[in-house]
């Protein structure tokens, strides 16, 4: 693949958030000669295995990290970066050093457009709004000689981000899911927590992904200890890639250096190319 010397970085909690609502954009940029790269804070090891004979309790964050470097190879992607944080845990990580550790790796990778969770963390889950919080942070301070100038003194140079997108789905999408079987809640501690839907005057970007829905759930599968070794909410693998809902992928521009879009989006890159 020839590359098209554009970057994209995506920020992430726990192995599989990526998948649903960016899985199949990583695959899409990549084949457009992209380098894509995931940063995951934490191994998922807090979470249960819907597998239980696959795992135990010591080797789930090993089971976990292999899944996602699985996902990371179906989308073609470079392989996780870690950010070795214990799960369920992150809002009383040292905010300073986490956000630190992400203005590092902007400042390594210098890319174009990072993705995190918007505000609502999807469902409201600490650990994503936490990440929500220090993508957000460090994509403003990346740029500041000022800001973790120590880094400079180690090889590093200040990086600008031109764009910082949130992952967010729209109400209609969510009602359009919930229609085709799928969940309009997570469970957490044993109590639904619903997923939050935007209005959709707030969403400037859709991504077409519907050449990549085969790859999108490929890389979903290689999430077993997470969604088992069904296709998920229960549908068959033919019928999920056909839902309209799982072929676009959708964001919320929070940030850029290069203006704002007068239209709706169907392009990260829009204007950076
Ligand atoms: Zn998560």
């Amino acid at each position: 693949m020839r590359s098209n010397g554009m970057t994209l970085m995506t920020c992430f909690a726990h192995p599989d958030d990526e998948a649903f609502g960016t899985g199949g954009t990583m695959a899409r940029y990549v084949a457009e000669g992209c380098d894509v790269y995931l940063v995951t804070a934490t191994r998922g090891e807090a979470g249960e295995s819907v597998v239980p004979d696959l795992t135990t309790p010591a080797n789930l964050p090993f089971v976990r990290e292999q899944e996602l470097r699985c996902a990371c190879q179906v989308y073609g992607i470079h392989p996780p970066l870690f950010l070795d944080y214990p799960d369920g845990l992150l809002p009383i990580i040292h905010q300073g050093q986490a956000v630190g550790k992400l203005v590092r790796i902007i400042r390594e990778l210098r890319p174009h457009v990072l993705i995190t969770y918007g505000p609502d963390g999807i469902y409201g889950h600490y650990d994503h709004i936490a990440v929500h919080r220090w993508a957000t942070i460090a994509f403003d301070l990346a740029a500041d000689p000022e800001c973790f100038a120590g880094q400079m003194e180690e090889g590093c140079e200040p990086h600008q981000v031109d764009k910082l997108y949130y992952r967010v789905l729209s109400e209609e999408r969510l009602a359009a899911m919930t229609e085709d079987g799928g969940p309009p809640a997570v469970m957490m501690d044993g109590v639904p927590f619903p997923i939050i839907g935007r209005p959709q005057d707030e969403i400037t970007t859709i991504i077409d992904i519907g050449d990549f829905a085969e790859v999108k759930l490929q890389g979903l599968q290689c999430h077993v200890s997470q969604i088992g070794y069904e296709a998920p909410f229960g549908e068959s693998p033919e019928g999920i890639v056909q839902a309209p809902w799982f072929r676009q992928e959708t964001f919320q521009l929070a940030r850029s250096t290069i203006g704002w879009p007068e239209v709706l989006e169907t392009d990260l890159l829009a204007g950076l190319r």
